[in-house]
């Protein structure tokens, strides 16, 4: 029986205190937390009093396996993933081929069993290829082990193909997960349509891009009576758009990412594709309205849209690079020093917005800390402050805005299924 038994943890217990406990996890799963357990033969590991939280759950990631390797694979994005305290993440089908056929998923699937370090999801798509001509097979792509549909990417453009699509999904009780974005107004855009796009006179991608579609799936949604997911909300119309529509009782759930919670397009510094990703980097209002959606519960959680690229694909110009930046490995520090030390929101709010929020909209049964629940667990040294150096990476992506931003709240060691996938070298645990 493999065992491990982790000593003087602080953890929140359900009155929200911060309590010191013992947890004990035997075949990958919590079977005892008390004050104090008496060591019997398990493996000890004494966390000396830090933050204990529920591995981290991340349903936006672009692991680029099959076909993209270059920029990433499942092991190095999943390592990423560990040492960032996740445990679950769900991977995007946007790859080379598109997890699009049962034989494809299953391939996928083999691949994930062999190569990742920590649980991974996969999405297979709505369309096939994501071409958003011809929808996929919901039934056998759900029996290969699909854990929702998405064409992340591209935006379904038609409402005829999304309704088809949402219906489908709604037979078999799935989501649908939607990268939403309207291909007649995206400008040949390369950032949000405002002042840097002015002031460097290049095209810029307007709000309604997004939020038009998003308005027009919760109607959809609605008639479908579908769980209806928008990705990477960016728009403070689509932040109402979401409010509205869960006001009026329709199945609508919501992510942001870390860096549209961080940073509007006046933060750019200057033509640096690593400030590039889709949906740009939007206005001071729209990310206040991000912030506001969050903590009002009208965006339901975080999601980092991990996008790994190549450097030299990077170094291309603003207009030219791939959009998209890393996220695995600094959505917790960045997010604890920027909301948390800063006072805009409680830790615990933070650890939800991360686990059991994400857990809830999509009925996952990770994301909390109880006798019982699988041993899925992140230790947290919030005291230790270190500079962001994208060198250090175990992603192959370096693409980060945040290189050299300094950070409290580093994860140091990572537990997914009662086993350790990551622990940080310089602790002696
Ligand atoms: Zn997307």
């Amino acid at each position: 029986m493999m065992s491990l038994l982790l000593k003087n943890t602080k953890l929140f217990n359900e009155a929200g205190e911060l309590v010191k406990k013992d947890i004990k996890i035997e075949n990958g799963i919590i079977v005892q937390i008390s004050d104090f357990i008496q060591p019997e033969n398990e493996q000890i590991i004494d966390v000396d009093e830090k933050l204990v939280t529920p591995g981290f759950i991340d349903l936006h990631v672009h692991l680029r396996e099959p076909g993209g390797e270059k920029k990433e694979t499942i092991e190095t994005g999943t390592m990423a993933a560990a040492k960032g305290g996740y445990t679950t993440i769900a991977a995007m089908p946007n790859t080379r081929p598109v997890p699009d056929t049962k034989d494809q998923m299953d391939w996928l699937q083999k691949r994930i069993k062999e190569t990742a370090k920590v649980r991974v999801l996969p999405y297979a798509s709505i369309t096939y290829r994501e071409l958003g001509e011809e929808l996929t097979d919901f039934e056998s792509l759900k029996e290969a082990g699909a854990f929702a549909f998405s064409d992340d990417g591209v935006g379904v453009q038609t409402a005829g193909m999304m309704l088809a699509a949402m219906k489908a999904a709604a037979k078999i009780n799935m989501a649908i997960v939607a990268h939403c974005e309207d291909n007649s107004l995206i400008n040949k855009g390369a950032v949000h349509d405002g002042v840097f796009a002015q002031n460097h006179q290049i095209n810029g991608i307007p709000s309604v891009c997004e939020s038009v579609q998003i308005a027009r799936d919760v109607l959809l949604a609605e008639a479908a009576g579908c769980h209806y997911h928008v990705c990477h909300i960016s728009t403070k119309e689509s932040v109402r758009a979401v409010r509205d529509a869960k006001r009026a009782g329709i199945h609508v759930t919501a992510e942001v990412t870390p860096h549209h919670l961080l940073l509007c397009d006046e933060d750019i510094p200057g033509l640096d594709a690593n400030y590039k990703m889709n949906p740009p980097l939007r206005s001071r209002e729209d990310r206040d309205a991000l912030i506001k959606g969050l903590l009002d519960g009208t965006i339901d959680f975080i999601a980092t849209d991990h996008a790994p690229h190549t450097a030299e694909e990077k170094a291309w110009k603003m207009t030219e690079a791939p959009f998209g930046i890393v996220g695995l490995e600094t959505a917790f520090p960045l997010l604890y020093t920027h909301f948390v030390q800063s006072g805009k929101i409680t830790l615990q709010q933070l650890i939800d917005y991360l686990t059991i929020k994400p857990a809830e909209a999509f009925n996952l049964p990770y994301g909390k800390i109880e006798v019982g629940s699988v041993a899925d667990l992140a230790v947290i040294d919030l005291e230790n402050e270190e500079t962001i150096d994208s060198s250090t990476f175990l992603s192959k992506g370096k693409n980060t805005p945040f290189n050299g931003w300094n950070c409290k709240g580093w994860n140091v060691l990572t537990i997914v299924n009662g086993k350790i996938a990551w622990e940080k070298e310089s602790v002696a645990l």
